[in-house]
């Protein structure tokens, strides 16, 4: 995005000045790894060109002011007295951020922040992670600059998600847009935080972010009844073997579980986290039509064994894959609506979407939205 633009928005909003920082937050997309993050197995995500950015006057004062393009209300609050308000929205996340870098002992600076963004927001692209992460940074920058603990921003960002705004998300999401690298994905182990970067060379395809547009209502419920699942089927096992994660489990094992959803659910995570391996070892060897499969392959895992996919996820993919440009798609976050990722050939893009969009409405009556991305580095 243009600075100019950003510029413009900021002084609508605050007035002029001379000394305006700029900066940028990318959303994420898991390429592969659904779904066994709380089973023990490794993701692989990576940071887009598509994000939140920022233009921002620091103040010698305690206030914080916060405007959104995308968002209708403004909020301001004192570094003195920060609290979860409702009607503060969207401000919560910054409030939240700000509040735990100060309890652990910085003396921040108030600032005047205005956002615009190119990344949906609640459709699985981690528009809040990127949020807090931004405004975490942007806080610290005038004290640490660049040498900010990228890990240790990811962690507390988490944590402000998990207890100021009480949603129980894992650490992907942060650690992808601190972490990120340009042309890079991350090899990550969500409880240990061990990582690895791996070299992405799409060669002659691209990434094409595909948005359902629809919300995702029941992710939230059959999330928690996934993990309770897994959980169950984990307790099983060790009644016969010693195991500490259901990624450890193995196909075997399966014969162990009486109920059926019990040994879908299971196959799933064994089969994922495999594919997980198989698709660094091809990504590695430049091997991409073999990504493509995994990435197929995934999805109806999600679909038949994990059944998380849903209406929408299924028809948007179903349709990407019938488009003979198309070597691979799959459903990606959480499931039950949010966004797909597909990998088409860079020539025919542009046929890709417009047969993709109007296959995909034809079903749902939904437009869809489609982002070709490039991965880029995490926060700056
Ligand atoms: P996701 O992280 O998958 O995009 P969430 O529901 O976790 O979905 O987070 C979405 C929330 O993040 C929004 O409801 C809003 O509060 C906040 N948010 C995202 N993008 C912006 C933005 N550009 N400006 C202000 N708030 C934003
Ligand atoms: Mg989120």
């Amino acid at each position: 995005m243009d600075k100019s633009l950003l510029k413009v928005g900021y002084e609508k909003n605050f007035g002029a000045r001379d000394d305006i920082e700029y900066f940028f937050s990318p959303g994420r997309v898991n390429l592969i790894g659904e779904h066994i993050d709380y089973n023990g197995g490794l993701v692989f995500p990576c940071a887009l060109s598509i994000g939140i950015y920022a233009a921002v006057g620091y103040r010698q004062d305690e206030k914080v002011r916060l405007v959104s393009k995308n968002m209708d209300n403004r909020v301001e609050f004192s570094l003195n007295d920060i609290q979860y308000k409702e009607d503060d929205g969207w401000g919560n996340y910054a409030k939240g951020v700000i509040k735990y870098i100060q309890e652990e002992g910085y003396n921040l600076k108030g600032a005047d922040i205005y956002l615009e963004s190119t990344l949906p927001d609640g459709a699985g692209l981690s528009s809040s992670a990127a949020l807090e992460v931004l405004i975490g940074y942007i806080m610290l920058y005038p004290i640490l600059g660049e040498k900010i603990d990228r890990i240790w921003l990811a962690l507390l960002c988490q944590r402000a998600e998990n207890e100021f705004i009480g949603v129980n998300c894992g650490i992907m999401d942060q650690f992808s847009v601190a972490m990120g690298k340009k042309d890079n994905a991350i090899l990550l182990n969500c409880n240990t935080l061990e990582y690895e970067y791996v070299p992405i060379d799409l060669k002659d395809y691209k990434l094409v972010i595909m948005n359902t547009n629809k919300k995702r209502e029941l992710s939230e419920s059959k999330y928690n009844e996934r993990r309770a699942e897994c959980e169950r089927a984990l307790e099983y096992i060790n009644n016969y073997r010693k195991i500490e994660n259901l990624c450890q489990a193995s196909l075997e094992d399966l014969e162990i579980l009486k109920e059926d959803a019990l040994k879908r659910r299971t196959r799933h995570v064994i089969t994922e986290n495999q594919r997980v391996k198989e698709a660094v070892e091809l990504l590695k060897n430049g091997d991409i039509k073999g990504f493509g499969k995994l990435l197929i392959k995934s999805h109806e895992s999600l679909k038949n064994d994990y059944e998380v996919t849903g209406f929408h996820l299924d028809a948007i993919v179903e349709e990407a894959l019938k488009f003979e440009g198309c070597i691979g798609a799959r459903m990606t976050g959480a499931g039950f609506g949010g966004c797909a990722l597909a990998i088409v050939e860079s020539d025919r893009l542009k046929e890709f979407v417009s047969y993709v969009e109007e296959q995909y409405y034809l079903k749902t009556n939904l437009k869809p939205e489609f982002y070709t991305c490039s991965i880029e580095d995490g926060v700056k």
